[in-house]
């Protein structure tokens, strides 16, 4: 196994990581980013992003990454296609191996890892995967179009993507659990309209039904008892999110939900020289301009730990 060194690794490639990227280049710490399965994140699979400040007009999502991208690269980080699929925070400089084949020995790392949609764990959901059942509207939305879905969820995603999905599919049947939406009132208001979206209230999922394809949903309404089939060729499950943690796991200190714990108002985890960022820390605002705002404080954060960490290495030379 190759072994390199270098003195940041940035470990994700959405707002948060290609932010870190820019800011640690900039400093001239020739940032080493490891992209991962998802290159450019969940930025990349949603459509137009209306909220991130300095484009009055809204950007396309994939373009958005692209363009962090560029600009990262702009200033010398390096970056490349690859797996972090195991690390060894127990002692410095840290470890990291890619894709099971190469090892990094890293005097800083920079989680921006994110998070990924969580799924029901309803039987045979990961059977229609692909086949009807999706975790991703503006993905799979195309391929169901004039078709009847249902998507289920009550927060911001699952409005956006029922909206999303209204203006495909011929109807959109949205499951909500309570007798009420989490979702912002603006996204609310926007399913309301839509006069295709019937929204099902106290409604859960309680069979997935179709011989290869999926074909229809039989729902329950979890005050009455009563259930009911749905024919809907597309099943779209909308939420929420798991943070992409696992292997961080042993080292880092985390919540219950796998948020790497960070001290407050700074991007320091409980390993020195490993700094937290982006959706893997944070589960309450997860906006792309909050991540980025992250990625930032991790290059920051980074910077002066190396800069500390230099200065009592000449120290112990000196002794
Ligand atoms: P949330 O955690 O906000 O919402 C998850 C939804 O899924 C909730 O309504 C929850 O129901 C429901 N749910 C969870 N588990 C189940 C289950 N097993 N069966 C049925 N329903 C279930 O996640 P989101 O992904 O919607 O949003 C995450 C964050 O991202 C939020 O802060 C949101 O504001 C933000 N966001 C912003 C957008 C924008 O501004 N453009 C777009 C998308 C997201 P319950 O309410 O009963 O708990």
């Amino acid at each position: 196994m190759s072994t390199e060194r270098v003195q940041v690794l940035i470990i994700g490639s959405g707002p948060a990581g290609y932010t870190a990227a820019i800011y640690a280049a900039r400093a001239g710490l020739k940032p080493v980013l490891y992209q991962g399965g998802q290159p450019g994140g969940q930025l990349t699979i949603t459509t137009d992003v209306e909220n991130y400040p300095g484009y009055p007009e809204g950007v396309m999502g994939p373009q958005m990454m692209v363009d962090f991208q560029k600009q990262a690269e702009r200033f010398g980080t390096d970056i490349r296609y690859g797996l972090v699929t195991n690390v060894d925070f127990s002692s410095w400089p840290l470890k990291a191996t890619i894709d099971e084949k190469t090892e990094i020995e890293a005097e800083s790392v920079i989680i921006s890892t994110g998070a990924s949609a969580k799924w029901l764990g309803i039987e045979r959901e990961q059977e229609l995967n692909g086949r009807g059942v999706s975790a991703c509207a503006v993905c799979d939305g195309f391929f169901f179009k004039g078709q009847d879905v249902v998507i289920v969820g009550a927060g911001d995603t699952a409005a956006e993507e029922a909206t999303y999905l209204s203006k495909l599919a011929n109807k959109v049947y949205m499951l909500v659990r309570r007798d009420e939406m989490r979702a912002s009132k603006i996204m609310q208001q926007r399913v309301q309209n839509a006069t295709n979206i019937e929204i099902l209230w106290n409604t859960e999922t309680d069979k997935l039904i179709g011989e290869e394809d999926l074909t229809a949903v039989q729902v329950v309404n979890n005050k009455s008892g009563e259930k009911r089939t749905l024919d809907a060729q597309g099943f779209f499950v909308a939420i929420g999110h798991k943070p992409n943690t696992d292997i961080f796991k042993g080292y880092l200190d985390m919540d219950d939900s796998g948020y790497i714990k960070t001290i407050p108002g700074t991007s320091k985890t409980n390993i020195p020289g490993v700094f937290a960022t982006g959706d893997a820390q944070d589960k309450i605002y997860r906006q792309a301009v909050t991540a980025a705002g992250s990625g930032c404080m991790g290059a920051l954060d980074a910077e002066k730990f190396l800069a500390e960490k230099e200065l009592e290495l000449l120290e112990a030379e000196v002794a």
